[in-house]
């Protein structure tokens, strides 16, 4: 290999380090941020399977629909239909009537803690109306 083949073999492996190290940089930024939106839209979510083994509060709220339209709000993030859907529930089957009697809590086989649950429902209908 004479000089001027050294230095185009260089030059070439430097673009080629280079562009390496870019890629790299890249896909790792990326894979964070896909990591960091997935575990957010996991924590932000009621694990509700809505099958319902909550029915019996007596207040009459009704648990699983309040979850519904929780969860589909932050799936959707679409704030006009939250309002509607939490308006179209009855206004003593709302979330923000529940007075944290606890009955509910030992029901649930997801183990939720649906009284605070129910209080996340009711700060986010406050919030955005
Ligand atoms: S904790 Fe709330 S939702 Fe559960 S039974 Fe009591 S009033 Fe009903
Ligand atoms: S029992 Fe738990 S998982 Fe089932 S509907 Fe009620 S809150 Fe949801």
């Amino acid at each position: 290999m004479n000089i001027r083949q050294f230095l185009k073999f260089g030059l070439f492996a430097a673009i080629g380090t280079f562009t390496l190290g870019i890629y790299k940089k890249v896909s790792a930024e990326t894979k964070n941020s896909t990591e960091k939106e997935l575990s957010n839209t996991t924590a932000d979510t009621i694990v509700c399977t809505y099958c319902q083994q909550c029915e019996g509060c007596p207040l009459g709220i009704d648990i699983p629909k309040n979850f519904n339209i929780y969860n589909q709000y932050k799936a959707d993030n679409k704030k006009e239909n939250f309002i509607a859907a939490y308006e179209s529930i009855k206004a003593e089957n709302r979330a923000d009537k529940c007075i944290n009697c606890g009955v509910c809590k030992p029901k649930c086989p997801q183990k939720l803690d649906i009284p605070t649950l129910l209080k996340d429902v009711a700060a986010l209908y406050k919030k955005l109306s």
